[in-house]
């Protein structure tokens, strides 16, 4: 029963960005104002997540690294209104399971924070008194060390992993408002360098220019498309050869309702489309989609990266048409 957990759970944290992704989650839910990711070795060898957050009560300390306990979800339902990232209680229980998990925290009935460690099957083994402030530090050790397999692909792609978590890490410091979140690696090489950080301003242009600097910002133009009713594009798309795309497509980053998803079909329209305004780059862009609730679905995968979207090729339309007036306008 336990090799198959393992063989799941590498289904839930399917790579270093999920990993992390899913600890800042957790961060955010918790209601941190200040989350400081702290990595070794580009994360293989540490990874910590530490917030400002609401903590962990001494009655959760054993729950929350089971399967499917979450303290997100009353009842079914609320899944249609869900405003958490969390709901499926499984990141944390599926980390026990493929890395070493330690977790400090501290709510403000405590008198001290606990510093408790868990076993691969989710058992606390050890628990001790120390000090923190109010808020909850999650440790993940070793990660992958436990599925040879994967643990080879993770170090033999490391670079690869830590793009795609940087990538990740930029989609939720954008969007992020009114919290500082800041991202350090520290390699027995270079010492330790911060790679994102945001000042917890509360607008995406702000982070955009912390994130990406006053130059990049500048060649972008604000977008908003509003689309029957209840539908909303909002945010920001490069101009057209304006020097802030690169020869690939990863400075783009696509929102439900401020939660970050991938939306293939998106960038691929915005690649097409710059293509045809003669554009010798990607476009950057960052948008959010405000949909009402029975819109969309981001259950669809463990990761819940990838949405389905009901309406999805008329919003893609009216995004078209919305970038080909201001681009193109001839055409109209
Ligand atoms: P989910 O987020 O789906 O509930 P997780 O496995 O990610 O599942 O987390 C399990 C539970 O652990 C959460 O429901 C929450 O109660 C608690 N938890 C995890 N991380 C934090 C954190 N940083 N601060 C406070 N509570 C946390
Ligand atoms: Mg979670």
């Amino acid at each position: 029963k336990a090799a198959i957990h393992r063989i799941c759970s590498g289904q839930v944290i399917l790579d270093l960005a999920t990993a992390v992704k899913e600890l800042v989650e957790n961060s955010l839910d918790a209601g941190a104002s200040n989350i400081e990711v702290r990595l070794r070795e580009y994360g293989a060898e540490l990874i910590e997540v530490a917030d400002n957050g609401c903590g962990v009560s001494p009655h959760n300390y054993q729950g929350l690294t089971l399967k499917y306990h979450t303290s997100k979800i009353a009842t079914f339902s609320d899944l249609q209104s869900l405003s958490s990232f969390g709901f499926r209680g499984e990141a944390l229980s599926s980390l026990c399971a493929v890395a070493n998990v330690s977790i400090i925290t501290r709510t403000k009935e405590d008198q001290v924070a606990s510093r408790l460690e868990y076993d691969h099957s989710g058992l606390i083994v050890s628990k001790e008194s120390v000090a923190r402030a109010v808020g909850t530090t999650v440790i993940i050790g070793k990660l992958f060390s436990r599925l040879p397999v994967r643990c080879k692909e993770f170090t033999r792609n490391i670079k690869r992993e830590y793009a795609r978590l940087l990538a990740v890490l930029q989609g939720y410091a954008l969007i992020a408002r009114s919290v500082r979140l800041i991202c350090t690696n520290q390699t027995g090489r270079s010492g330790r360098t911060t790679i994102v950080h945001t000042q917890g301003s509360e607008s995406v242009k702000d982070n955009i220019i912390t994130v990406f600097g006053t130059k990049t910002a500048a060649c972008l133009d604000p977008l908003d498309v509003k689309l029957l009713d209840t539908i909303q594009i909002e945010g920001f798309v490069s101009k057209p050869g304006s020097g802030s795309g690169r020869s690939s497509g990863d400075r783009q980053y696509f929102y439900v309702n401020g939660r970050p998803v991938d939306m293939p079909k998106v960038s691929k329209l915005l690649n097409e489309l710059y293509k045809s305004f003669n554009s010798q780059q990607y476009p950057m862009a960052v948008l959010n989609f405000i949909l009402p609730t029975a819109a969309y679905d981001v259950n669809v995968t463990p990761d819940k990266r990838k949405v389905f979207v009901h309406e999805e090729s008329e919003i893609i339309l009216s995004l078209k048409e919305a970038l080909e007036k201001i681009y193109a306008p001839n055409k109209y």
